[in-house]
This record gives C-alpha cells, sequence and structure tokens, in this order.
C-alpha cells in the first residue's frame, strides 16, 4: 500500500485500474484534484459540488467519487518548498485519473511550466480539446451551431521540447558553424535557432489516440492537419505516418478520403483525410460541419484550438485535458486570473465541462451528461458569471457559486 507525505488517500474509495480506453472503474473511484491558483480554488469548489450532484442525480447514491487532494503550484510551495513535489507525480502516475485548475507559471525558477513540466513528467502525449458552442452563450460568427470539434494536439514534440539556442550564444554558433560547414545549410548570423522534430513513435501514438478516440464516440472523420506542403519531412512526415497508422492498425475500422474519391464505399468506417494547415483555418470558419476529430502536431495544434474556441465563444467555456496511454489530467484551458482570486467571480465553465469530459472518460456517461444539461440549462436561463453577462443582453450577473447553483438547478 502505498503512502504519501502530504496527500491523504481516501479510505473509502477504490484505485481506478487500466489503461486509456480501457478503464476499470470502481463505483467509488479515487480521483485527484488539484485545486490550483489564483482563482483556482473558487472554480474548483464550483465544480465539485457540480461534479458530486451530477453522480448523484445519474446514479442515486450507488457511485459516488472519493475525491484526494494533490497538491501542486503555489499551495506545495508553502506546504512543501516545492512547486511541483515528486509525490504529486507518484500519486497522478497511481491513480491514473485526475482534474486540475490552473497553476501560476513560477517566472525565473528553472521550471518552464508547470502545466508542461507534468505532461513531460507522465507523457501526457495528446492534449484534448472538444470545441462546441452552447447554445446562448455569445459568439462572434453567425452560425457557431455548425461547430463540433475535437482537437487532438501532440504534446510532446514538434517546437514543444524547448530545444532552442539563443542568438549570438556560443551554442547557436556552434549550430549555425555545423549547419553550415557540414550540412550545407546557411544560417544568417546572430539568428536564434530552434530544431522542430517530430517523429514516427510520437505520430502514430497521437493519431492512433485520435482514431480510437472517433471510433468510440461515433465520429465520422480524423483530419491530419498539417503544412507538409513546406516543412516535408516534419509536418509531412507527420501526414503520411498518421495515414501509415491508420492502415496499420486500423484497417478494417478506416478508410482514406482518397480511396472514397475513387469511388470505394465508406460502409460506417471513419474517414481518414488531410488538410494544410492554413487551409484548416479557413475551413472551421466557412465549412465547420465537414469535420470533426483533428489531428494536429504541436503548433499547429495550439493555434488553432484557441482559434476555434473563440468561434465558440472564448476559453472561459473550453473543456481539455492532457491524456497518456495511463494518465489522464483534465484541467481548466485559462490561467489563474490572479486578479480575481477569492472574489468568487469568474465562470468555472472550463473546469466544470473539463470534468464532464472526466465523466465521459470514467465510462458515466449519464453524469457527463447531467453536467452537460446543466451548463446548457444556465446559460439558456441567463443566469452566468461577468464574463457572459457583460456580452448576453438581458442576463443576470451570478458568482462562481452561484452559476455552479444554477447548473446543479438545470441537470
Ligand atoms: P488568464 O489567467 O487566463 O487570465 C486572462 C484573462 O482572461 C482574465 O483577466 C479574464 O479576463 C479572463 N479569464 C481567465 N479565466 C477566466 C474565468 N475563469 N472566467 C472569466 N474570465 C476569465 O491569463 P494570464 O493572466 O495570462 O495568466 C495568469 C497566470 O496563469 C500565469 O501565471 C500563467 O502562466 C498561468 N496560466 C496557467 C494555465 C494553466 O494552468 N493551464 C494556462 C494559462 C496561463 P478579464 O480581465 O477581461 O475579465
Amino acid at each position: 500500500m502505498s503512502s504519501y507525505s502530504y496527500a491523504q488517500i481516501p479510505a473509502d474509495g477504490g484505485r481506478i485500474l487500466g489503461d486509456t480506453g480501457d478503464r476499470v472503474v470502481p463505483d467509488a473511484p479515487i480521483v485527484p484534484f488539484i485545486e490550483g491558483d489564483g482563482t483556482g480554488p473558487d472554480i474548483w469548489a464550483a465544480t465539485r459540488s457540480v461534479v458530486d450532484a451530477a453522480v448523484r442525480k445519474a446514479y442515486g447514491g450507488v457511485r459516488r467519487i472519493a475525491w484526494m487532494e494533490l497538491y501542486a503550484g503555489e499551495k506545495a510551495r508553502k506546504l512543501t518548498g516545492d512547486w511541483l513535489p515528486q509525490e504529486t507525480l507518484a500519486a497522478l502516475a497511481e491513480f491514473r485519473v485526475a482534474i486540475k485548475g490552473p497553476l501560476t507559471t513560477p517566472v525565473g525558477r528553472g521550471i518552464r511550466s508547470l502545466n508542461v513540466a507534468l505532461r513531460q513528467a507522465l507523457d501526457l502525449y495528446s492534449c484534448i480539446r472538444p470545441v462546441r458552442w452552447i447554445p446562448g452563450v455569445p459568439s462572434p460568427v453567425r452560425e457557431p451551431e455548425k461547430v463540433d470539434l475535437v482537437i487532438f494536439r501532440e504534446n510532446t514534440e514538434d517546437v514543444y521540447t524547448g530545444i532552442e539556442w539563443g542568438s549570438k550564444t556560443p551554442e547557436a554558433e556552434r549550430v549555425r558553424d555545423f549547419l553550415q560547414g557540414s550540412m550545407d545549410a546557411s544560417v544568417r548570423r546572430g539568428s536564434g535557432i530552434g530544431i522542430k522534430s517530430i517523429s514516427p513513435f510520437g505520430t502514430k501514438r497521437h493519431v492512433a489516440a485520435a482514431i480510437l478516440y472517433a471510433l468510440s464516440r461515433g465520429r465520422d472523420s480524423v483530419t491530419l492537419v498539417h503544412k507538409g506542403n513546406i516543412m516535408k519531412h516534419t509536418e509531412g512526415a507527420f501526414r503520411d505516418w498518421g495515414y501509415e497508422v491508420a492502415a496499420e492498425r486500423f484497417a478494417d475500422s478506416t478508410v482514406s478520403e482518397a480511396r472514397l474519391l475513387e469511388g470505394e464505399e465508406r460502409r460506417g468506417r471513419v474517414i481518414v483525410k488531410d488538410r494544410i494547415a492554413d487551409s484548416m483555418f479557413q475551413q472551421v470558419l466557412l465549412r465547420p460541419h465537414e469535420y470533426s476529430v483533428l489531428a494536429t502536431p504541436n503548433l499547429n495544434g495550439d493555434y488553432l484550438s484557441d482559434a476555434c474556441a473563440a468561434q465558440v465563444g472564448g476559453l472561459g467555456m473550453a473543456p481539455g485535458a492532457n491524456v497518456g496511454d495511463s494518465v489522464a489530467l483534465f484541467e481548466a484551458t485559462h490561467g489563474t486570473a490572479p486578479k480575481y482570486a477569492g472574489m468568487n467571480r469568474v465562470n468555472p465553465g472550463s473546469l466544470i465541462l473539463s470534468a464532464a469530459m472526466m465523466l465521459d472518460h470514467l465510462g458515466w456517461e449519464e453524469a457527463a451528461r447531467a453536467v452537460g444539461r446543466g451548463v446548457e440549462g444556465a446559460v439558456a436561463a441567463r443566469r452566468v458569471t461577468y464574463d457572459l453577462e457583460r456580452q448576453m443582453r438581458d442576463a443576470t450577473r451570478v458568482s462562481t457559486t452561484g452559476f455552479g447553483e444554477t447548473i446543479v438547478e438545470h441537470m
């Protein structure tokens, strides 16, 4: 039996076993949470109440979550002296499915970002962002209801690896000398230099996760988004390896768009297609209903997820998760909004909808749907937090807690 110095393992819960896509979930699973910094505690309190109410509503007391607090960020630093204690990583690996609020990025303390550190340490290789419009949420486009996308963004490769050297440093000059002397590649003097690397291993496991998601959720297509016309050996290879893994592992359940164009029938299979990244930005505005799951390398996915979220009303209501083979970490997509900390003011929607994704991941779809219904009901009733209220006509401004309570009323 494991034990931790700071975290308490609930005595009345059981461990989630199995890997992503194949979880074995007891009726009272132990689910770790990290409440987060700044407004994190405000939105976490509302989220926890909503999730507990949804589970009660769906399963009438037969199922419940045994919550277990883990420490990261400022709370961890105060308690343990460490921004990201080793035991938090160990517990996330042990308990497998967890949820977190936003964390402050420590400035100048050797950690690039706690979120990046968590993703790397736990090998959470896919960032998953569903983007769907909730009727009533103010949107800058005419037909936000046509957007129903799930973006799978690769988390560990591409420019995210942070392999770069600053302008005029001896390291950058050595790389430049090597490129010019041995590789016949010219780089301007004084350049900062970064390395973009994309591997078959990283691409195939990521695209496979996107295909498995599409298959398990009845989604009709997976689109590989890349800039392979220009960056042939990284982005172009991402596209090629994506098609390869579809053919190698999902030959019976997927079909390429090219084969459909040649006249082959779809026969219920998931269509695998690809689009060049710049055209994809047009497609999500002009013909969003033709797309379902998007699988992207890191940088394209970074831009695309926020651009798509803007189409349905912004990051305040955008859920997300970082998922690997074993561990899945669900999180708010916005930051800590520190100026509102402790004011019971900000929108808990992003974390609440991430919690709904988590319930769905556990196979507790009825509870996930109850959360979705509650959020839709609260927005339809126009009882919303300040960020939405200031953009909606005839809306009533409610607190973070008030929004959570309104969601529960509408489940
Ligand atoms: P931010 O915390 O996302 O806040 C920027 C603005 O977005 C806020 O001032 C507020 O706008 C709005 N906002 C954010 N969350 C909201 C919510 N729940 N409800 C309503 N409005 C919300 O971004 P930041 O100020 O750049 O970053 C602050 C800290 O968070 C930094 O330390 C950063 O590194 C960290 N961060 C963490 C994560 C993460 O943990 N995943 C992600 C991003 C940033 P108005 O002022 O217009 O009301």
